[in-house]
């Protein structure tokens, strides 16, 4: 929702101050689909709410289950008729988690992506951000979801650094205690790599977690797949972490993609532990594997041994590592196979 819109509605209606409150409410943690169901408001004011605000900038076009109820991809058309993707996800059973997109495609092309096959169309605005993850609160209690929902991952369509101003705000408002009111550390934002937009991170955001989409730690290989890597290459991007830790000592997320005979040898994996012990606070990076996830491209994944081996090799030398599953993948909601196409 607007709420600078609502706020000057609101007071063209002449109506009390408290109303703004009432209303963002129920908006945000109440999570109503309609502004009917705000029972205390009077009903002439609910109807004219309904005429003139929207709840949510876009237009659900679907919301499809995978098979094993894991994972939830919704389609959105924005006014424009732009389309873009969000998905909840179950990681553990019991908890959910929002994958939400920060622009319609991305600039950075990287060649594994299917997103970044797509090119750029536009920056989402920060209400177009905020609202998925409030449209799946409102799906979580339409469909009785059961377990909870506090976690909101940056990991859709887009590179979130690259919409910094619109990114910054929908943090403010996801975590404000009257509006989206999620917790600072339910909220993870992953980055190909922009080196200022860490470094920007790092100084306002205190709480929320940072993934970085490392996937190479051999510059020539990580050029050749992730072309931001010519802007800001492997040495840029470990002073940006060290930027980090000297502001916060968190964990921070190294996210590593295998793709098969590509950047997943044993020769891979020490240059990767090469490049994570030469950071400083190494102690505070985790590295996830996330095997390729088929999209329409030249890759196939790493087997699933070579998987298990290589996190192996990355535990033996001190560093700590998990493979995270794929989930939502028979509903193309998976990393990286999101490009605003219903299956
Ligand atoms: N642009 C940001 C946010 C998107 S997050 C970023 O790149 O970090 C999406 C994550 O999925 C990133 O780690 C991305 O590298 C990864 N990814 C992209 N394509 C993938 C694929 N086909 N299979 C598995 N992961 C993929
Ligand atoms: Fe963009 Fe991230 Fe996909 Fe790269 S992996 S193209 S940065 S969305």
């Amino acid at each position: 929702m607007n709420n600078k819109k609502l706020k000057d509605f609101l007071a063209k209606n002449n109506q009390p101050g408290f109303r703004y409150k009432q209303i963002v409410k129920a908006v945000y943690q109440d999570a109503v689909a309609s502004f009917s169901d705000i029972s205390t408001l009077p009903r002439g004011l609910r109807d004219l709410l309904g005429k003139k605000i929207d709840i949510l900038p876009f237009k659900v076009i679907e919301a499809v289950v995978s098979k094993e109820k894991k994972a939830i991809k919704a389609l959105f058309e924005l006014s424009d008729k732009n389309i873009i993707e969000s998905v909840l996800i179950s990681p553990k059973p019991g908890t959910w988690s929002a994958c939400i997109s920060s622009q319609v495609g991305c600039a950075l092309s990287c060649k594994f992506c299917a997103t970044g096959q797509m090119g750029i169309k536009r920056d989402l605005t920060s209400d177009e951000i905020v609202s998925q993850a409030i449209f799946w609160r409102q799906y979580s209690r339409e469909y009785n979801i059961e377990g909870s929902y506090a976690s909101i991952v940056y990991m859709g369509m887009g590179e979130p650094f690259k919409n910094w101003e619109n990114v910054r705000e929908s943090i403010k408002i996801l975590t404000d205690k009257d509006l989206g009111n999620f917790p600072n550390r339910g909220l993870s934002i992953s980055t190909s790599g922009v080196v200022p937009g860490v470094k920007k991170f790092a100084n306002e955001f205190k709480q929320v977690n940072l993934a970085i989409s490392l996937h190479f730690a051999n510059n020539e290989k990580r050029s050749k797949y992730m072309p931001i890597n010519k802007a800001y290459d492997l040495e840029a991007l470990k002073n940006a972490l060290q930027y980090y830790f000297s502001k916060n000592k968190r964990k921070v997320f190294i996210e590593y993609i295998m793709l098969n005979n590509i950047n997943d040898s044993e020769g891979d994996a020490q240059e990767l532990i090469d490049y994570l012990l030469s950071i400083e606070n190494k102690k505070l990076l985790h590295v996830n594997l996330i095997r390729y996830n088929t999209v329409d491209n030249n890759f196939t994944p790493s087997s699933r041994e070579r998987v298990k081996d290589f996190q192996t090799f990355l535990l033996d030398q001190g560093i700590s590592c998990t493979i995270r599953k794929s989930i939502g993948d028979d509903i193309h909601g998976a990393c990286g196979q999101l490009a605003g196409k219903s299956k």
